[in-house]
């Protein structure tokens, strides 16, 4: 069996997958060779779904099951949903998926930052910049140092304390080497500017290639977050096309089981998501529902997220420009509210690849977490003054939203969302199955508000600019005032931590 060690040693792309696919841990899921991504069934619900007319009655009742039960949608509701093009049936499909997230999430965004720490790859991936051959790509690997000096700048100057760590697929990025960074990040204490106190690192999510059982154990044993693979098409016909049959991500099956392996191995957070823009967004979505049913079926776990990715351009390919398949931003929206319907209680994450205008306006379609202040070059947050500044050569592809977090902070603040940068959910052993009947209750968001109140505070205390102190700290005195009402009983213990935080205590959580 590959291990985390003795995948150094091998020489290129071919000798690698060969030594690195495990047959057995695919096969394991896919009982009697069957596939739970069943493409002719999701073929055949969309014709059928195409051949009937909508019906309001039908799609009123798949989205009271959706918001009352919080229980992930069958394909063909999903489908039938997707069929729905009066702009009155879809704002209430919009409105619905909106209460679902208040009650899954309440009003808070989980705000977090990419940090890429390689961009050496043995794959071809025919639209990321990082694909084997791009001679135009600046290759480079961080360093541990070089990675102190990353996490000095997103945890030190900026302020985040939630990580997403992104990885190219490489010997030189070994289990071993992810498994040194998440430990290097934890490890990092460093001032906060305003107050002195001490900030660092208290998530590490990470989005890398899908791995063997054995592997995901040594992430588990570091504190892994959420282990993301995005599938990038559950298409079969085109992930072949776009990920050569030479590489290790040409194995389909290889990519599509990693997250049965990943609930085997004890990391019971699992992100997926899907490349939009590479095929019919119909099909992708239909899959995705597919997939977070079979999980729950082996595992009773379903998706902690779902990304969604947007093909955006990169350097030295062509096919982000020229897929047939990119969607516009009310698709892209669309999207999103189909999504939270289907899997109510499902985290959903929109990155900085999509514009402010983008973002801005998904803001009540249903989606939960955000990036901002990113910086995706490899040490483009310690080599560039300008948070904002990218260069091409030096990343996967270009950002949309340059913001900065204390611009969207306001900017939540503003219309009454707290950004959250609560991560004690995880490190009170509120993952996977324990933390699944808690969300589709409504009980994890109302509790999370405490944890979110005081991460809050912190965060204005030790970085805000004065506009945004001030206006965080009104939306604090509602947040408490709201807590009082729903807690009278617990609130003097939560008020005895919110002062103590207002002291320059850190990391105080329920
Ligand atoms: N190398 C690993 C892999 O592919 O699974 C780790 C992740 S890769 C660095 C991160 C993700 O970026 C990919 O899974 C893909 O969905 C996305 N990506 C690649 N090229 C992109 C592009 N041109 N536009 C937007 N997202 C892209
Ligand atoms: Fe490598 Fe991932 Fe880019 Fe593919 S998407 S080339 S695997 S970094």
């Amino acid at each position: 069996m590959a291990t985390a060690k003795d995948i150094r040693h091998f020489a290129n792309a071919e000798d690698y997958t060969k030594h690195f696919i495990i047959q057995e841990e695919i096969d394991k899921y896919l009982p009697g060779g069957k596939h739970f991504i069943d493409d002719d069934l999701i073929n055949r619900t969309l014709a059928s779904a195409d051949a009937s007319p909508v019906d309001p009655v039908r799609i009123r009742e798949i989205l009271a099951k959706s918001e009352q039960t919080c229980e992930t949608l069958t394909v063909e509701e999903t489908a039938a949903l997707m069929r729905v093009e009066d702009p009155g049936l879809f704002e209430e499909m919009r409105a619905a998926a909106d209460r679902i997230k208040r009650k899954v999430y309440d009003n808070r965004i989980v705000m977090f930052a990419p940090l890429y720490m390689s961009n050496l790859c043995v794959n071809g991936c025919r639209y990321c910049g990082f694909r084997e051959g791009n001679e135009a790509q600046k290759r480079r690997v961080l360093t541990m140092d070089e990675l102190k000096e990353e996490i000095d700048v997103v945890a030190g100057r900026i302020g985040h304390k939630r990580l997403i760590a992104v990885y190219g697929e490489h010997p030189t990025t070994s289990t071993e080497y992810i498994a040194e960074t998440i430990e290097t990040c934890y490890a990092r204490q460093v001032p906060a500017p305003r107050t002195g106190c001490k900030v660092g690192i208290r998530r590490v999510n990470v989005n890398a290639a899908p791995l063997p059982v054995a592997d995901l154990k040594v992430l588990r044993s570091v504190g892994i977050g959420t282990f993301q693979v995005f599938q990038e098409t559950y298409n079969r016909k085109l992930y072949e096309e776009m990920h050569p049959a030479w590489s290790v991500k040409g194995n389909y099956d290889w990519r599509t089981t990693c997250f049965h392996r990943c609930l085997e191995a004890g990391v019971d957070d699992v992100g997926l998501g899907v490349l939009y823009g590479l095929c019919d967004w119909r099909f992708e979505l239909l899959a995705t529902v597919m997939h977070a049913r079979d999980l729950e079926r082996w595992f009773n776990i379903g998706p902690h997220t779902l990304s969604f990715p947007r093909l955006e351009p990169a350097s030295g390919t062509k096919v982000p420009e020229e897929s047939p398949w990119l969607i516009d931003d009310e698709t892209f929206a669309r999207i999103l509210v189909i999504a939270r319907l289907s899997v109510p209680y499902t985290g959903m994450i929109v990155t900085a690849r999509e514009s402010a205008k983008s973002r801005d306006h998904v803001l009540d379609h249903g989606m939960t977490q955000l990036d901002c202040s990113s910086n995706i070059a490899i040490k483009g947050y310690s080599d560039f003054e300008n948070e904002a500044h990218q260069e091409k050569e030096r990343q996967q592809f270009m950002l949309g939203d340059n913001r900065s977090l204390d611009e969207m902070v306001r900017t939540l603040a503003a219309r009454g969302t707290i950004t959250s940068f609560c991560t004690a959910g995880y490190r009170c052993g509120r993952t996977g199955g324990c933390i699944m009947d808690a969300l589709k209750t409504g009980r994890e968001g109302k509790f999370c508000k405490i944890n979110a109140v005081l991460t809050f505070r912190e965060w204005l205390d030790d970085f805000a600019s004065d506009s945004t102190r001030e206006i965080g700290g009104k939306l604090i005195d509602r947040e408490l005032a709201a807590i009082k009402e729903w807690l009278p009983r617990f609130y003097p213990t939560v008020l005895k931590q919110y002062e103590a935080t207002c002291r320059g205590e850190r990391d105080l959580f329920f």
